[in-house]
């Protein structure tokens, strides 16, 4: 037990981050969190940085961008272990993680000459249009993918000509700062890309309040993200973003059912995914049939350290989302449980509950853990107002071989990105967002970069001298 004059690490008074491995508890760094003083040092830095970045020709932030993702690509394995080591993440995901930073920072460096305005036809002269960069813009990560999560916001605004203060999670500061150094290393500008480790409640904040911040882009709980978008509405600052969810997996009786109801579609990452498939929707008909596959499935599971060979689950971040999961399962909760190491580390088993109302809040809510809810559903109609019953609106897969069907629900459920007869969600060459309290704006796609950018209209009067 902590002494109660000692401040706890992950209290704001603390002037360090103490960052643990989630599968030993052991410490792995400590790390200076910035204040709002730092903070606003670094807009300063900031902004000096971006005019020279935002007036270079376009093909020389390209191919400093393209260099930036060889040096990422150089360190795939050392982020890697890294991301593995502050969040447990299995050392293949995390590789693919890392992989994922260098390919979207190739993607965006092809749009920074491509970042083109329209000629509009205007009467009496020519009228064009301009994709100007914002200035500064911040960046707020969550812990569950650090490296992705920081790529997505960060990159393409960079590519647009903006500078960027990222502020990763307190629990998983090391990939962001090691990125930032490999920016360095490739030859970016000083300051153009900075890493403010720190508290939400004290770095996070100040950054949404700062004047001089002119976009945020927040991924995380749609509580937080609430309390973002109220700040920054009292400053006109947009804001993209990227909230909960409580995806819907919708399962036709005629689907393939085996690949529908593969478990890792809401296990991966430990169930801290905000695209988990968690409410489980399964046609009356076969949910007997599901009920027992996944209980098979769920006892095959391999719980345990996520660098080891053969691991298919690690742990959770820490022992606070531990403690969090465990209240929407009380331990008689009606379930299918596979199992998870004890002893030190922070585990939770694959579980999925049964027999729980529609509007249970274990069938609402974001757990964010191991943790999946399976409802019966009679027909079409039902499946659609089951999947549309939360205030979130993410994810979803929808499982049929009826191709009319599998159209009129994907158009039916209101969600940002839907897969068809497969689990996936995220690309980085594809929009990626939420409805209704998932989200506002999108990120990745064929529009990141413009999503950092004010547009601006010119007209260029062509009248000649009066006769
Ligand atoms: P938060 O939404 O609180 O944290 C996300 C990020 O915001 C972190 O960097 C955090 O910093 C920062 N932050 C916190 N408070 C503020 C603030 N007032 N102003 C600005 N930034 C702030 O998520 P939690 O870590 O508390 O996780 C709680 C729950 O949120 C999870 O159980 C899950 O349900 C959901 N969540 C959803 C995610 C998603 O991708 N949809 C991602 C993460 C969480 P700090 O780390 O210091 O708190």
């Amino acid at each position: 037990m902590s002494h109660p004059h000692t401040p706890s690490p992950h209290h704001p008074a603390a002037p360090e981050l103490t960052v643990l491995d989630p599968a030993t508890e052991e410490v792995i760094a400590t790390v200076p969190a910035a204040d709002a003083a730092d903070v606003d040092r670094a807009v300063t830095r900031a902004a000096a940085a971006r005019t020279a970045w935002a007036a270079a020709a376009p093909a020389d932030r390209a191919r400093l961008l393209r260099r930036f993702a060889d040096v990422v690509d150089a360190h795939v394995e050392e982020l890697a272990l890294l991301e593995v080591r502050e969040a447990g993440h299995l050392l293949g995901n995390a590789r693919w993680e890392a992989g994922n930073a260098r390919d979207l920072l190739l993607y965006a460096a092809g749009g920074v000459e491509r970042l083109m305005g329209r000629q509009i036809p205007a009467p009496g002269g020519w009228n064009v249009t301009f994709h100007e960069p914002l200035g500064v813009v911040g960046v707020i990560a969550p812990w569950n993918f650090p490296m992705p999560i920081a790529a997505w916001g960060s990159f393409p605004a960079l590519a647009a000509g903006n500078a960027v203060l990222l502020k990763p999670a307190e629990t998983t500061p090391l990939t962001a700062l090691r990125l930032a150094e490999l920016a360095l290393d490739a030859g970016l500008p000083e300051h153009l890309f900075q890493v403010l480790p720190g508290y939400g409640a004290v770095a996070g904040r100040a950054l949404v309040d700062h004047p001089g911040v002119a976009k945020i882009v927040f991924t995380g709980s749609t509580r937080t993200g609430r309390e973002v978008m109220e700040r920054c509405a009292a400053r006109i600052k947009p804001v993209t973003l990227e909230l909960g969810g409580k995806s819907p997996n919708v399962v036709f009786a005629d689907a393939d059912l085996k690949r529908a109801v593969d478990p890792f579609s809401f296990l991966d990452n430990s169930g801290q995914d905000c695209c988990a498939r968690t409410r489980i929707l399964v046609q009356e008909s076969v949910y007997d049939e599901v009920a027992d596959h996944l209980a098979r499935e769920l006892a095959a599971v391999v719980v345990g350290d996520p660098a080891a060979e053969g691991t298919q689950m690690g742990p959770l971040i820490s022992r606070q989302q531990v403690d969090r999961v465990r209240s929407f399962v009380p331990d008689d909760a009606e379930a299918l449980r596979g199992s998870a190491p004890e002893g030190p580390g922070f585990w939770f088993p694959p579980t999925v509950l049964t027999g729980l109302p529609s509007d249970s809040p274990a069938a609402r809510e974001e757990i964010f853990g191991p943790v999946a809810v399976l409802l019966p559903f009679t027909d079409e109609a039902d499946a659609i107002r089951l999947a549309n019953d939360t205030p979130y609106g993410l994810s979803g897969s929808v499982w049929t071989r009826d191709v009319g069907r599998a159209l009129r629900v994907s158009q039916a459920v209101r969600a940002g990105n839907l897969s068809v007869n497969s689990h996936s969600s995220v690309r980085y060459w594809t929009p990626f967002g939420g409805f209704k309290q998932s989200g506002v704006g999108r990120e990745l796609g064929p529009d990141a970069l413009t999503a950092f950018t004010e547009t601006k209209n010119v007209f260029i009067s062509t009248e000649g001298p009066a006769q």
